[in-house]
């Protein structure tokens, strides 16, 4: 290769795409941020950084940016822009799962700290605050109308965090993020989302007043079943400080495949994002209208409860994917559904392409008691789909099709003098 022909190449090279600025908009964000071209090979696709160190020009002096790969690795620097740039946040630091996510958040607070708490979080959560956080030191109060008691709730000198799950898991309650920021912040305490449901694409917690929002990556915005991994965004420099200093020493870090494969899924999210919606709309509707369903849980329908909420938070009062109803038929003809579709896959999670479809009380939230459990409307006969980018048709026909068979075998129960 000519001399010549490097500067050429390299000058070539030297002029990159501008990159996306916050005016633009989110899918041309998700495409570029953090997308930067190779610059020694023009590569349009990062490589994978696998190399665990970094060479050094002399002691302490390492070649770029980059030393030991538990601290900063490229690759992940590369999903962390685009994390921050789709939920509008300066700074975003990835981790090994959500799990690891939360503990870390939790792990950031003093002995003695005090947390509320909605009560309805994510099973691993609450395993989380009241198993692990407690050995800790760090106390967790939950509240089922956190909107309304958040106030009383809060311990002078020793509340520090407000934990929000919005949309709630299985039964997709809303809480107003705005109305319960305002009163956290008037006492200085921290607001913290866990926007997992929605997906950046939907909600961005921190234009409402989170301080923080979280995600299990492994969800949505990874968006193919096969990678585990959370993320936290926030503004702050002082969180930045503290959750990078903690990312590093407690070191439960995503390896730089998995943070190459999340940015790769990130990038398609607000297709993704759009055509669930679509789909989990379609479902939605052709539940409620079947005399075979009890009641639907969806934020895009006009039934639902805070549907105000949903127009107000999310972008253009989408729905999201996830949705959960009440069979009628009690717990045997929910099982029977679940068994029934062809589509629709029975299994745990979410966010993937593909529509998943599960008994919550059964399985999920089996661990929770089940007055505790019905108390948050979570019944031995509730169902909950997460609908993938499949068409809408083909869903709504498999879940029709899969109702009519697991209420014959309810009728022919009531013919046998057992409804
Ligand atoms: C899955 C999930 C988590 C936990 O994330 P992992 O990546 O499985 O550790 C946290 N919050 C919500 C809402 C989730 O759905």
């Amino acid at each position: 290769m000519s001399p010549s022909h490097l500067q050429n190449s390299n000058a070539a090279i030297d002029t990159p795409p501008r990159p996306p600025t916050p005016e633009h908009r989110f899918g041309t964000l998700a495409v570029h941020s953090g997308a930067h071209h190779d610059p020694t090979t023009g590569a349009v696709i990062a490589p994978i950084s696998l190399s665990t160190t970094f060479a050094q020009t002399g002691v302490g002096k390492p070649v770029g940016a980059y030393e030991y790969t538990r601290s900063a690795n490229p690759n992940r620097d590369n999903f962390e822009q685009a994390v921050a740039a789709l939920e509008h946040a300066k700074y975003a630091l990835a981790f090994s799962s959500g799990s690891a996510t939360t503990a870390t958040i939790l792990q950031s607070l003093a002995a003695g700290s005090h947390v509320v708490s909605v009560s309805d979080v994510y099973g691993g959560t609450h395993r989380y605050f009241t198993k692990v956080a407690a050995a800790h030191g760090v106390h967790v109060t939950f509240s089922p109308c956190i909107e309304v008691d958040v106030e009383e709730l809060i311990r002078p000198n020793e509340t520090k965090l407000v934990w929000i799950e919005t949309p709630s898991n299985p039964t997709l309650g809303l809480v107003d993020i705005r109305k319960v920021a305002s009163i956290a912040h008037q006492h200085g305490i921290l607001v913290v989302v866990d926007n997992t449901f929605m997906s950046p694409y939907i909600q961005n917690p921190l234009d409402h007043g989170a301080d923080i929002v979280v995600h299990s990556v492994t969800k949505y915005i990874n968006g193919h079943s096969d990678v585990l991994m959370g993320v936290a965004a926030f503004n702050s420099d002082a969180l930045k400080e503290r959750l990078s200093f903690l990312q590093n020493a407690i070191g439960a870090v995503p390896s730089p495949f998995d943070c190459w494969l999340a940015h790769r899924g990130l990038k398609t999210l607000h297709l993704r994002a759009r055509e669930a919606t679509r789909n989990a709309t379609t479902v939605a509707e052709a539940l409620e209208a079947s005399p075979l369903v009890q009641s639907v849980n969806y934020p895009g329908l006009n039934s639902h409860p805070q549907r105000a909420v949903a127009l107000k938070q999310h972008r253009d009062g989408m729905g999201g994917g996830m949705l959960s109803f009440r069979i009628k038929g009690g717990q045997e003809a929910a099982e029977r559904f679940c068994q029934n579709t062809r589509i629709f896959t029975l299994a745990e999670s979410l966010g993937g392409i593909e529509s998943l479809v599960e008994v919550p009380s059964s399985m999920t939230h089996a661990g929770i008691p089940r007055e505790q459990r019905e108390a948050a409307g979570v019944f031995d006969d509730l169902v909950r789909m997460s609908c993938g980018i499949e068409d809408a048709d083909d869903l709504k026909a498999d879940v029709l099709r899969a109702l009519e068979k697991s209420a014959i075998t309810s009728k022919s129960d009531a013919a046998n003098g057992q409804a």
